[in-house]
């Protein structure tokens, strides 16, 4: 939804001031599909609103249901024929929901082991366009009648946040505005391949929203190969957004590391980790997560149960913490870097 394309539509009828609040509560808290669905509102109104001011600037395409039914994923398509997947994941048991956006229609970055990498970068997605994936959701527990309400949202789609920043910043904006979505700050996360001025941007803009680091490789030759923007923003400077990061606004720094067998999963792998956890200081204040690779078509394997255990065992010798992420909708290729158009 184009909230500002609603007010002035709204403004252009010269309808009373309260309408605009009583349509963003309908559709953005009670996931309203359509003008037709908010009854408060008078007739002529609805009719005229629908094609003025379109609630969802994407359509559904299909929904795959993970055999868990913790994993859905959605293929939306945009309006100029792309496509884009959106998940809904239940991390732990309980009514909470949580909605894996996409910030780009394929991604510019190229990791190697990741599905969304490999297409390249169709183009960016609007704020409108991202917010839409959890409108989409939000009408889609209303009527599939699925119990339990969203109540995070992770940028951990297809696509580079902060290569598409300002239309991410204002997707944020919707999503955590009271009169919007209204989602805690803290309820959202935004994941980067390391791009370091997004960084130092981010930690100005949205201090009090959750931040995660595609690390992969704690060493500049390893990690220019899996994450070829290491090119452009080696670990040192990493390292220096990341310090600047934690000292301003206090908060949690996730990493995320993919354990992938015979590449980064050795015993020197985990230490360099460690290492650059140190190097940017405030190690209470850095959380890994080892998440097991899932499968996509390219040459990697993942590294086995034991080896993922004795890579965490190595990291909290060193004083880290660390867990090793559960993997959601690997049945319908919804997990993480498994999302193509
Ligand atoms: N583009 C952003 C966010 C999306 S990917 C980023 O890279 O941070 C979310 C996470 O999944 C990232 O940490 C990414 O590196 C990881 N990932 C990518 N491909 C994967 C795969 N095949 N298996 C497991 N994790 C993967
Ligand atoms: Fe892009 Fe993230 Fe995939 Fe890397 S892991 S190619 S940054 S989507």
């Amino acid at each position: 939804m184009d909230a500002e394309r609603l007010a002035r539509t709204l403004q252009a009828r010269g309808e009373p001031k309260f309408r605009l609040a009583q349509i963003l509560e309908a559709v953005y808290k009670r996931g309203a599909s359509s003008y037709a669905e908010i009854t408060s509102l008078p007739a002529p109104l609805r009719e005229a609103l629908g094609p003025a001011a379109p609630i969802l600037s994407l359509t559904e395409r299909r929904v795959l249901v993970s055999k868990d039914g913790r994993a859905r994923k959605a293929a939306l398509a945009l309006a100029d024929g792309l496509a884009i997947e959106a998940v809904l994941l239940k991390p732990k048991p309980g009514d909470a929901w949580s909605v894996c956006v996409s910030v780009q229609a394929g991604c510019a970055v190229g990791c190697t082991f990741c599905a969304t990498g490999l297409m390249g970068l169709r183009r960016d997605l609007t704020s409108e366009e991202i917010v839409d994936q959890v409108l989409f959701w939000l009408q889609y527990l209303r009527r599939e009648k699925v119990p339990g309400r969203i109540t995070n949202v992770v940028y951990m789609g297809m696509g580079e946040p902060f290569h598409n920043y300002e239309n991410v910043a204002e997707s944020l904006r919707a999503l955590t505005d009271p009169a919007r979505a209204g989602l805690a700050q803290r309820h959202v996360a935004v994941s980067t391949s390391g791009l370091a001025p997004g960084i130092d941007r981010f930690a100005d803009d949205f201090p009090q929203v959750s931040l995660a680091l595609s690390l992969h490789a704690a060493n500049d030759e390893l990690r220019t190969k899996l994450v070829p923007v290491n090119k452009a923003y080696p670990l040192a400077k990493l390292a220096a957004s990341v310090r600047k990061y934690l000292d301003k606004t206090n908060r949690r720094l996730f990493l995320e590391y993919v354990l992938l067998s015979g590449e980064n999963d050795a015993p020197k792998h985990a230490d360099e980790l460690a290492s650059f956890v140190r190097r940017v200081g405030k190690p209470h204040l850095v959380h890994v997560n080892l998440i097991v690779w899932n499968p996509t078509r390219t040459a990697h394997a993942p590294s086995s149960a034991a080896n993922a255990r004795a890579f965490k065992a190595r990291l909290e010798e060193s004083g880290l913490s660390v867990t090793i992420r559960k993997n959601l909708g690997q049945d319908i290729q919804g997990a993480c870097g498994q999302l193509i158009q």
